[in-house]
């Protein structure tokens, strides 16, 4: 299906109309044009302030993975230590690409749906004295939201990066990067910024920059290269001009309509969601509703339905929502209302859908 006439996947998110419309203009060379470095001076200033950070904002191409793996690469040398705060795939996911470009790595796990308990970490961080501590806001396949204040006092007692991954909550629920001690802060353009894959934007702190400079690492996804842009008008590589307008757009609908105002939208449709959902009789995956993500809803599957199965029943009314990934595969699915999805109206029509689906199985 190309275009989906009910998305509520958790990412991508649908694209609105008026943000497609960058991809109309035939901008010129990001390299060689002084326009291309004011809008991007003008987008780090929108970002600082969407995530509550005086610290710099390096904006990137390619989607968040690219800037996960960035940021691993950037701050770390072989030999560095990285304990993965983990209540989820992405979180664990941390460990294992840290291992792989020779970092060595443990996880203070919890189970998937509950969230990490900071008494594990301060006890890990006192044996393992990592270099970074790194955990995830929003837990995208979980459905949970992690706090981070306490996680980022401790990397800061132990002098150890705070890298997060909030690439699925920035903008749809305060992220507090300076409160929260955050080194490097990991957004992606396909969640609640609602773009297309093809941004990441990452926060980094004075202390992160100074690791940074000295790992210096060089690569396609190194941050150094960075650094000074765009005082210094100089980019490694050709930047997507078209996704940097559209972050402009996206960006500034948020501002307009106040971030407090958009953070709100995401509550009221994730309220919504998960009472439909109770109301229906489909059970929330995470073990309460105070530790869930307002940008995504996390559900058991209901009874008697395979995924394969309950996807295409949907599919044919028009829904698309999430399915799962790892040991979350056939037993959770998930409804994204992050973004352009934020919106009650929306949520409460794809709900109504799977009600429906649900309603007619039984009266089968
Ligand atoms: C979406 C997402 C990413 C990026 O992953 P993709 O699967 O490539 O979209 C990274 N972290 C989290 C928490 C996410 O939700």
């Amino acid at each position: 299906m190309k275009e989906y006439s009910l998305g509520l996947v958790p990412g991508p998110v649908s694209v609105p109309r008026k943000i497609r419309e960058a991809w109309l203009t035939d901008f010129g060379s990001s390299d060689l044009e002084s326009d291309f470095f004011e809008l991007y001076g003008k987008n780090q200033a929108l970002v600082q302030k969407l995530l509550e950070t005086k610290e710099s904002v390096v904006i990137t191409s390619g989607e968040a993975m690219s800037i996960l793996w960035g940021g691993l690469k950037s701050a770390l040398k072989p030999g560095d230590r990285l304990l993965a705060v983990a209540g989820g795939l992405f979180g664990e996911g941390f460990a294992d690409m840290a291992k792989a470009i020779g970092i060595e790595a443990e996880i203070v796990a919890s189970e998937y749906d509950s969230l990490p308990d900071p008494r594990k970490v301060r006890e890990a961080v006192s044996r393992f004295r990592p270099q970074m501590i790194t955990a995830v806001h929003c837990e995208t396949p979980s459905g949970t939201l992690t706090p981070l204040k306490e996680l980022g006092e401790i990397a800061r007692q132990a002098d150890a990066l705070f890298l997060v991954d909030f690439v699925s909550s920035g903008g749809g629920v305060a992220v507090g990067v300076d409160e929260n001690h955050i080194d490097i802060g990991l957004l992606g353009s396909q969640k609640v910024l609602s773009l297309p894959p093809s941004l990441s934007i990452s926060t980094v702190s004075g202390r992160a920059w100074d690791a940074i400079k000295k790992a210096n690492y060089s690569g396609y996804d190194a941050y150094l290269p960075w650094r000074s842009v765009p005082e210094v008008p100089f980019l490694p590589y050709t930047h997507d001009w078209q996704s940097m307008y559209a972050l402009h757009l996206s960006l500034s609908s948020i501002m307009e309509e106040g971030m407090e105002n958009a953070f709100a939208r995401h509550s009221r449709a994730a309220a919504l969601c998960r009472k439909l959902g109770r109301e229906m009789g489909i059970r929330l995956f995470p073990v309460n509703e105070d530790i869930c993500s307002p940008t995504v809803s996390a559900f058991y599957m209901p009874e008697g339905w395979t995924w394969a199965e309950f996807d295409a029943a949907l599919r044919l009314r028009g829904l698309v929502v999430g399915g799962n990934y790892g040991r979350l595969a056939e037993r959770v699915f998930r409804v994204g209302h992050m973004g352009s999805q934020a919106d009650e109206a929306l949520v409460a029509r794809g709900m109504e859908i799977v009600k429906n689906v649900l309603e007619e199985k039984r009266t089968r």
